[in-house]
Parts: structure tokens; C-alpha cells; sequence
């Protein structure tokens, strides 16, 4: 499907820079540049060619020079011809050749809009085009990766086969219906229970990928709680030093918190540094405690410090019970091991506990840092991170897999039930419905919309 018009966009960062890119698609792209750029005819250019020479006003006059990229139709991002122009980054030369594009005829592109051309045109399916995004905006070796495999077609090849699967299992169904006067059975019963349940399974599969999937995207959530003067922002400090990677700081919800993200071993972790957990009397030291248990329900991985040259056993036991943890993994970390060299794992732990990880540090000294990394590394990702498997990271992936589940287990218990062929066959349908969804086999504008929308102009 090609689209009527031509769209133009920058599609580097706006601001001043070395160089820009401005980027055109549509039917008019390549035409409109021969009437503004002096150099090669590009309507007789080949596709896939560069071409250097200069965009000029409409008296003529240079306002830059510039390097034409040719992409034609089909063979480009939107299948459309398009056009990428390079130019020098100054806000005054982008704005006159967009501004001449425009008196053309060219429209300014939405955010997404090449994207969805490319959608649009067969080029990419949804779940590709939404990991271009998703490219876009990685900051880790784990991130970039999963969305890499996304935007190859990984996701998208492994649920059309789960789609096709039940379609052909939906026909077989429905051939049965035509003939229900008859009463044959095309489809061997036990054979579809047995598909069901495969691709039941392995959409649970899918949908446990989940977890990981976005803890990768958005990064893994670690609340560091213990006691004032514990260590926390100490240790914080090193970690952060530590990594000379890609921080940002990002100012948390409440006044007593703020969110630091640091790269481990590829994976974002976002640190949350925490006021204390003791119960208080103190109305306004109550507020803090109350926040930080909503932190600590939403984390993934709490790390909890403790002062080990003066905690005594029962102290550390009793602090432990309050963290009222549902699904973190906990991490106990002996802080200041410095002050208390000898003090061994049995002194503070009862074996009974179930804390994950015992680990002594000195944040101070930069005495077992390194170990400490490592068991994060270990806890948040461990063995679960194998990228040849498919990984969600996507909510909207999730939901529409839930929806499919919700279908199958209906059709299960149909089965089971003995229910008419005509509920079964709604259920597939409904069934397949959702699976194609995420591939954009089902879609609608309101949908397209919203996912395109979040996209980068330009993009
Ligand atoms: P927070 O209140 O938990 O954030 O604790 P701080 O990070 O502010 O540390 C409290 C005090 O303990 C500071 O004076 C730190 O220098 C000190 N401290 C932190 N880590 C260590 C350590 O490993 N060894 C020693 N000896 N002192 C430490």
C-alpha cells in the first residue's frame, strides 16, 4: 500500500550538531529534490547511490552543501522512494531546507510515520516495527540485544507458527460444523488436545519470559534498604564509581529517594536508595517508612545493608522479618567487614533464613565489590537470560498472550467437558485473533496510533 503524499522529517537530534540527516518518503521525494539540489539527475540516478551537491533557495543561491542518499521504491526502509539528505547541523540550514520541502507540497511526518509506512507496506510486521523503538532506546548490552532479535522477526516467526497452527486446527473444526447433520469428526480428538496444549504451554512460556523481558528493558529495580548509617549511600557511591558506564540520574517519586541507574555486566539495574524501615512514632519519619515498603513491593532485588561491626544477631534477625518481602530476592550484605575482619556468615544469619545471598563488603575500603556485582548479575538474571529464546519485553505482547491463554484454557475445557464443536471453534478463533495482534496481522487505526505515537519523529 503506498501512501499519496510525500512525508519529510529530521532524523537526527534537533539542535546544533556536526551533521544532520533530513529524511523524505513518498512519490514526490526524488522529484522535488532534482528542483533544489544541484548536482547528478537523480531521476536517472541508480538506486543506492550518494550523490554531493548543493540545496539551494529559491533565488538560487546555495544554503549548503550537502550529500543525497537515493533510495528507490521498493528497495528502501518504507518501500517508497526516499530520499536522506546530510547536512551541515545548524538549526538555520535544517529549518530552510525543511521550509523549502514544505513549499513543495512535502508534509511534515508524525512520529513513527516512516515506521509505519514500512508497516504499512508489508516491509515489517508490528512486533518489528515496535522493536525499532525499542532499538532506539536501549542502553544495555541485554536490552539491545533482546530488541535486536525482536526487530530480525524473532518474536513475530514463533507466533505466526503458533497462529497457523491454530488455524489450521480451527478449519478442521469448522469443517466439522458444515457437516454437522452428518456427524463426522475430521479432526482426531486427541490430537488437537494435544496441540491445545502445546501451544498453551508454550505461550506460558512466552508470557514467563515477561518479568525478565521488561526488568531488561526498563532495568532491574533494587531497593538498597538498612539502617542510617549502614553504608547504603556509600556503597551506592562506589558502585556508580565503579562503573564508568552510561548514569543517569533520574529524581525519584518522593523527596527521600532517588533512582540511579548503573550498568552490571550489560543489564541496567536502577539503584532506589531508601529511608529507614524501623517502625517509628514519628509522624513525618512514619511517611518515609510507609514509602519505603511501597518500594520495597515493587522491587525486584532488595539488598539489604547492614553495619556489621555492631549488629548483633537478634537485631539483624528481627530487622530482616520486618522487610514483609512478596517476590524480591534478597540480597543480606555485612557492610564495614573492615571494622569486623572475623566475623563469619553464622553470626548474624540463622540457617533457617532464606536470604539468597550472604555477602561481605566494605563499601569504604572497596573490599568485595567485584563479588557483590557478580551476585546481582547472578540473582536478577542467573541462567534465565538465554537469547536464543524468545523474550517478551513488550506489555502490550503480554496482554494480548494472556488473552490467547484465557481462549485456550476455554477450549480445554470444552474438551474436557465434552462441550459442542461450536463453542471450541469460537474459542480458536478468539484464540488466533489475539495472536495476531501482536503481529499486526489483526490491527486496527486506534491501535496503530497509539504505538506509533511514542515513536521519535523521524523514525
Ligand atoms: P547511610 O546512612 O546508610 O547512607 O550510610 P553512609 O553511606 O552515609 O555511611 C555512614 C558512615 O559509615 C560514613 O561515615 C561512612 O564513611 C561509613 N562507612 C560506610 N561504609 C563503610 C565501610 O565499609 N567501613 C567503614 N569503616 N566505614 C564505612
Amino acid at each position: 500500500m503506498l501512501s499519496q503524499d510525500t512525508i519529510i522529517a529530521l532524523a537526527t537530534p534537533s539542535g546544533e550538531g556536526a551533521l544532520a540527516l533530513i529524511r523524505l518518503s513518498g512519490p514526490r521525494a526524488i522529484t522535488w529534490t532534482d528542483e533544489i539540489f544541484i548536482g547528478a539527475n537523480l531521476q536517472k540516478s541508480v538506486s543506492h547511490t550518494m550523490h554531493f551537491g548543493e540545496i539551494v533557495d529559491d533565488k538560487q543561491s546555495t544554503l549548503d552543501e550537502v550529500v543525497v542518499m537515493l533510495y528507490k521504491s521498493p528497495k528502501s526502509y518504507t518501500t517508497e522512494d526516499v530520499v536522506e539528505i546530510t547536512c551541515h547541523g545548524s538549526r538555520y540550514i535544517i529549518q530552510k531546507i525543511l521550509e523549502r520541502y514544505i513549499e513543495l507540497g512535502a508534509r511534515t511526518a508524525q512520529p513513527g510515520e516512516f515506521t509505519q509506512r514500512a508497516f504499512l507496506s508489508g516491509r515489517m510486521d508490528l512486533a518489528q516495527a515496535e522493536a525499532v523503538a525499542d532499538v532506539i532506546a536501549s542502553t544495555s548490552a541485554a536490552s539491545h540485544k533482546v530488541a535486536l532479535h525482536q526487530m530480525k522477526g524473532g518474536i513475530s516467526s514463533e507466533i505466526k507458527d503458533l497462529r497457523n497452527k491454530l488455524i489450521e486446527f480451527a478449519s478442521l473444526i469448522e469443517l466439522e460444523l458444515d457437516f454437522a447433520e452428518e456427524d463426522v469428526e475430521f479432526a482426531d480428538r486427541s490430537a488437537l488436545i494435544d496441540l491445545v496444549q502445546k501451544i498453551s504451554e508454550k505461550i506460558s512460556a512466552l508470557m514467563h519470559s515477561f518479568s525478565l523481558g521488561n526488568a531488561l528493558k526498563e532495568g532491574i529495580v533494587t531497593v538498597i534498604a538498612g539502617k542510617p548509617n549502614a553504608g547504603k549511600s556509600t556503597l551506592l557511591n562506589r558502585l556508580l564509581a565503579e562503573e564508568r558506564a552510561i548514569v543517569s540520574e533520574i529524581p525519584g517519586t518522593t523527596r527521600d529517594a532517588i533512582e540511579e541507574k548503573i550498568n552490571l555486566n550489560g543489564v541496567d539495574f536502577r539503584f532506589v536508595d531508601t529511608a529507614g524501615i524501623r517502625s517509628t512514632d514519628d509522624r513525618i519519619e512514619g511517611l518515609g517508612v510507609q514509602k519505603t515498603y511501597q518500594k520495597l513491593r515493587k522491587a525486584d532485588i532488595v539488598l539489604y545493608l547492614f553495619d556489621a561491626s555492631r549488629t548483633s544477631h537478634a537485631e539483624l534477625q528481627s530487622e530482616l522479618q520486618s522487610l514483609e518481602l512478596i517476590h524480591a530476592h534478597l540480597l543480606v550484605v555485612a557492610n564495614k567487614m573492615d571494622r569486623n575482619p572475623y566475623a563469619k556468615a553464622e553470626e548474624f544469619i540463622s540457617p533457617a533464613f532464606q536470604a539468597e545471598q550472604f555477602i561481605p563488603i566494605s563499601a569504604l575500603n572497596n573490599m568485595n565489590i567485584e563479588y557483590l556485582k557478580e551476585k546481582l548479575y547472578e540473582v536478577a538474571v542467573g541462567a534465565r537470560l538465554d537469547l536464543q529464546d524468545t523474550i517478551i519485553t513488550n506489555a502490550r505482547h503480554y496482554s494480548a498472550l494472556k488473552k490467547t491463554k484465557e481462549h485456550l484454557d476455554k477450549v480445554q475445557q470444552s474438551f474436557a467437558d465434552n462441550i459442542s464443536s461450536d463453542f471450541v471453534a469460537m474459542d480458536i478463533r478468539q484464540a488466533t485473533y489475539h495472536l495476531g495482534e501482536i503481529t499486526g496481522e489483526i490491527s486496527t487505526d486506534d491501535l496503530l496510533d497509539n504505538i506509533f505515537r511514542n515513536f521519535c519523529i523521524g523514525k
